[in-house]
């Protein structure tokens, strides 16, 4: 057997690198739903058949994309977004790779149908494998895009038997669209189950905070909450505003919190257990809080230029962050608390 060193085939590379960003439908799905805020739409809808595996499709009110960009836009590396490395640090956008829709064309088929304010009508066409197949067509749309993906991995079979059932992968995009539907204010999302005549999630674009955490959470945890803010503190950069379960939300069953840093969905496991000590000070053994948290840090403080599924965020400060968050939630509680023994002595 030889064991020379050979150069991988170009469509081996491509594949193997789209499933590094794209491990299941849900990656798919934010990354088209980043790309649809950072083109400013206000409404963003889903439909999901078979857990985004058969159908997973996402209609926005953006932008739209040039007619003469559509040739490279399914090609690795091209955004619009980024020029030179140095714009990293001050970068507005989700997207600056050019990598997601590239990766997806790899592993899926792609439709793209999109429309400018300039446009007289919209134009549509498939992609494959990071290539345009053949011309745009004109077809009557609305302004901004539509992005339908199709047998995703359908050519990567061992990813297909890996992956759980279609109820579980359906499960995981409406916990991601409700995590950023939380966040993105004034932006509208639905998201439905292909055959549904009901939508599995929607939450209108003029609706508070407060709103779209009760559309998504339920009513218990949206009747039950308390504003959590953070003036801009010039030490350390920071910034912060959110909405946290009181201490009458009673539940056992632990959400994991909603954690945005500069509107980038995170996890951070520091602030996650500082927070959950200060409620466990409060509440009864066992019960768990809701938490939704979204930080400003200054941009030269944070470091974005992360893997796409990597949510594990990194910065500066972060130990004094994390005390001043931790501080604040104390304060939001010891208040709510004292207006509630007072309430129940009277
Ligand atoms: P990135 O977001 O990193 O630039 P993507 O592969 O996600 O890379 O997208 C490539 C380009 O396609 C974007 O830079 C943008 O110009 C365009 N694009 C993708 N989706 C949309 C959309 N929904 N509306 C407008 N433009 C889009
Ligand atoms: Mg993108």
């Amino acid at each position: 057997m030889s064991s020379r060193i050979k150069a991988l085939d170009e469509s081996v590379v491509n594949k193997i690198a789209a499933g590094e960003i794209i491990v299941g439908p849900v990656n798919a799905l934010k990354e088209m739903m980043e790309n649809s805020i950072d083109a400013g739409a206000t409404s963003i809808d889903i439909l999901v058949r078979d857990g985004g595996l058969k159908v997973l499709q996402l209609t926005d009110n953006g932008s739209g994309i040039d007619k003469n960009d559509l040739p490279i836009l399914c090609e690795r590396f091209t955004t619009s977004k980024l020029t030179a490395f140095e714009d990293l640090s001050s970068i507005q956008t989700y997207g600056f790779r050019g990598e997601a829709l590239a990766s997806i064309s790899h592993i899926a088929r792609v439709t793209v149908t999109t429309k400018t304010q300039s446009d007289a009508c919209a134009w549509k066409v498939s992609y494959a494998a990071g290539k345009m197949l053949g011309e745009p067509k004109p077809t009557a749309g609305k302004d901004g895009t539509a992005i339908l993906v199709e047998d995703l991995f359908y050519n990567v079979h061992s990813r297909l038997r890996a992956l759980r059932s279609p109820n579980e992968e359906l499960a995981k995009i409406l916990d991601c669209v409700g995590r950023y539907a939380i966040n993105a204010f004034q932006i509208g999302f639905s998201c439905k189950k292909f055959g549904d005549s009901q939508f599995a999630l929607s939450v209108k674009a003029n609706s508070t905070t407060r709103e779209r955490i009760r559309a998504i959470f339920g009513r218990v945890v949206g009747e039950n909450l308390v504003e959590l803010n953070l003036a801009e503190n010039p030490q350390f950069g920071v910034s912060a505003h959110g909405q946290v379960s009181n201490l009458n939300f009673v539940s056992k069953k632990a959400i994991t919190p909603v954690l945005f840093i500069n509107n980038r969905l995170v996890t951070c496991d520091p602030l996650r257990r500082a927070l959950n000590q200060v409620y466990g000070s409060y509440l009864a053994k066992g019960n768990k809080p809701f938490i939704f948290l979204s930080l400003s840090i200054r941009p030269d403080l944070v470091d974005v230029n992360v893997h796409p599924t990597k949510r594990e965020v990194r910065f500066l400060h972060d130990d004094e962050i994390v005390e001043l968050v931790a501080s604040r939630l104390e304060d939001a509680l010891a208040s709510v608390d004292t207006s509630r023994s007072f309430t129940t002595t009277s």
